[in-house]
């Protein structure tokens, strides 16, 4: 009986409410825990996964953000007859999830950047992207993608003296990617062992290296 009695007190208790009354009297006092978003100021933790962001002097168009995004949120286009060739990317806000994994595996790490900033929101959603674009390089064989120049200039520095080993990384240490001419409108054939030395895509450095083999 007296544990009925317990009960339905408790019960009664819940039921005016009578438990939240000091967190209502302190916010009579203190005023609302929330915010008139988007009119009042929001708190800013720090702690927001937000838009990530390009650094144009950071990224080299390697593509391993495009690679691993999960929601699709980022377009590569490789545009072969623009003058020059170029690697465009376009990252849209509408669909980007902030997971950060773009930033996480950056090769350069930080390439793109993951910003607090999370109020994206607009009327125009076709408006909201962000976009960065490298020049491509070409083969010097069959004008077929290699990479961008930054991608490449950036193994081959990476390398050190092991680029050596590699004709393709090799040139671009001596400079010669920087100054060759873009083979893009007229890739010169294969065939003679001068090849070898040329700016080449992985297929045609195998059917050269196989045919001077052979
Ligand atoms: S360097 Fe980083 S940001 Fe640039 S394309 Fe590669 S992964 Fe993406
Ligand atoms: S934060 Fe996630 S969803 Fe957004 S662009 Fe980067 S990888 Fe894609």
């Amino acid at each position: 009986m007296v544990s009925a009695l317990k009960t339905f007190a408790k019960k009664a208790l819940w039921a005016l409410k009578i438990p939240y009354l000091p967190e209502a009297i302190r916010a009579v006092v203190k005023g609302p825990y929330t915010v008139d978003f988007p009119f009042g100021d929001t708190v800013d933790t720090g702690a927001y996964r937000g838009a990530p962001v390009w650094d144009e002097d950071v990224c080299i168009g390697c593509g391993a953000c495009y690679e691993v995004c999960p929601a699709h949120a980022i377009e590569m286009v490789d545009d072969t007859d623009s003058d020059p060739p170029m690697r465009r990317f376009k990252l849209r806000y509408d669909q980007c999830i902030f997971c950060g994994h773009c930033h996480y595996n950056c090769t350069t790490d930080d390439g793109i950047c993951q910003t607090t900033d999370w109020d994206l929101a607009t009327y125009d959603r076709t408006q909201s992207f962000t976009t960065v674009e490298k020049e491509l390089l070409l083969c010097d064989c069959c004008g077929g993608v290699i990479s961008t120049k930054d991608h490449v200039r950036w193994v081959a520095r990476k390398a050190g003296p092991k680029a050596y080993a590699n004709p393709g990384l090799a040139l671009t240490l001596e400079g010669d990617l920087i100054n060759a001419p873009q083979p893009t409108r007229k890739p010169r054939p294969r065939g003679d062992r001068a090849s070898i030395m040329r700016l080449l895509c992985p297929h045609c450095r195998r059917v050269v290296i196989f045919d001077e083999i052979a």
